[in-house]
């Protein structure tokens, strides 16, 4: 009777294995997508047909351990061009999730010769394995990179006549024998090129990612020249606003020019997005070895729920006033990407309506913890 019941259970078992192994072929086979199925536990791979027109030698199989099997389909996937290094991490993170309660794996691009595939993982218990959604995104990848490209080659070209126009306005400046009026046409001239050159450097550098730590080239210097200079160039131009700024005797350690940008990128934002006027204020305040810069406007001010995008690349703000307003989404994301590259905190805070605050938590020379020793320094007397 002991028997009958050991056979019994094992017979069921063996059901049981039977009605799972066929429930995950047929998940597998069904799905329109290119998917597989790793079975960490049985070590047994599962494809489908949509998979296997990319990869025909990847059929459903079992293996004697998942160590075989993970290098078949590494050296599968290499075999068809698959970047070997993307491959080997993406086999790492697989065999250590084997073993894990609670596995997760974020999803990834993966390079081949001729295509890039989106891989999307999704955890099962149990049985322990994987379900991974290859997704062709060649022709979205190439349309980003065709579209990079072309913004490239627009901001190249647009960039030599405005160094022109900059160049001899800067000339016709310093001959000038004209009226009051003339000059100030010319200084009117001469700055709006310049603005014209910043958008396009946003774009320049954006194309060519020069907004990582090791793209920096860091200095030591006086922070309020370079607020001087960048607000006096609002003062003149902005006459709707009141452009102020208050600052400490601080030295920082930094790429100025980047961080003139941002501060342009900061300033021209509070003034375009103050379309009736009103005050942009900038702020510097050093504590504990911590300089906090703030640059504030009483401007139409951004939605709640809008704030949390705001850093996004080529996001705007939805509202009737603010798509009144011309911009490119891109100011914002490559501030963000400025102060990340030198380890400075950076957000925003606004009242809708009534204004917008953005705060950067810059680092003081003898702070810095990021940034290789300064080239040269500046000091006060
Ligand atoms: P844009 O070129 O569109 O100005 P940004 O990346 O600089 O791009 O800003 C992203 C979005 O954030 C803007 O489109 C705008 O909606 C909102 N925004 C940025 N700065 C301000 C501000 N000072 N006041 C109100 N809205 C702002």
């Amino acid at each position: 009777m002991r028997r009958f019941h050991r056979v019994r259970q094992k017979r069921s078992a063996r059901q049981k294995q039977q009605r799972h192994t066929f429930s995950i072929a047929s998940i597998v086979e069904e799905v329109q997508d290119a998917m597989c199925y790793i079975d960490f536990s049985r070590c047994r791979l599962y494809s489908n047909d949509s998979l296997r027109e990319w990869y025909p030698s990847m059929t459903t199989q079992s293996f004697d351990t998942l160590e075989t099997l993970t290098r078949y389909v590494y050296s599968t996937l290499e075999r068809h061009g698959a970047d070997s290094a993307q491959v080997m991490h993406l086999i790492q993170e697989l065999l250590e999730c084997a073993t894990e309660t609670d596995p997760k794996m974020t999803s990834r691009r993966l390079r081949f010769d001729d295509k890039t595939l989106h891989l999307i993982f999704n955890f099962t218990r149990t049985p322990r394995g994987v379900f991974i959604m290859w997704r062709d995104q060649t022709e979205a990848v190439r349309f980003e990179e065709r579209k990079d490209s072309f913004l490239a080659e627009l901001s190249h070209d647009f960039r030599t006549p405005l160094t022109a126009i900059h160049g001899y306005t800067e000339l016709l400046m310093t001959r000038h024998q004209g009226s009051e009026k003339s000059y100030q046409m010319l200084t009117q001239v001469k700055q709006e090129s310049e603005r014209l050159e910043r958008l396009v450097d946003n774009f320049l550098d954006y194309q060519k990612e020069r907004y990582t730590a090791d793209q920096l080239t860091v200095t030591t210097f006086a922070l309020r020249p370079l607020l001087e200079d960048v607000m006096s160039s609002y003062q003149t131009t902005s006459p709707l606003h009141t452009v102020t700024f208050e600052t400490n005797d601080v030295l920082i350690q930094a790429d100025e020019e980047k961080l003139r940008q941002l501060l342009h990128n900061l300033i021209g934002n509070a003034i375009k997005y103050s379309p009736d006027g009103g005050t942009v204020h900038t702020s510097v305040f050093e504590s504990a070895g911590t300089v906090t810069l703030s640059v504030s406007d009483t401007g139409i001010g951004i939605p709640e729920e809008a704030l949390p995008y705001v850093f996004d690349e080529y996001y705007r703000v939805e509202s009737a006033a603010h798509q009144a307003i011309k911009g490119t989404g891109l100011g914002l994301r490559i501030c963000k990407r400025i102060a990340e590259a030198h380890g400075w905190g950076i957000h925003a805070d606004s009242v809708y309506g009534e204004g917008t605050i953005f705060t950067i938590e810059l680092h003081t020379r003898q702070s810095c913890p990021l940034l290789p020793s300064p080239k040269h320094s500046v000091s006060f007397d």
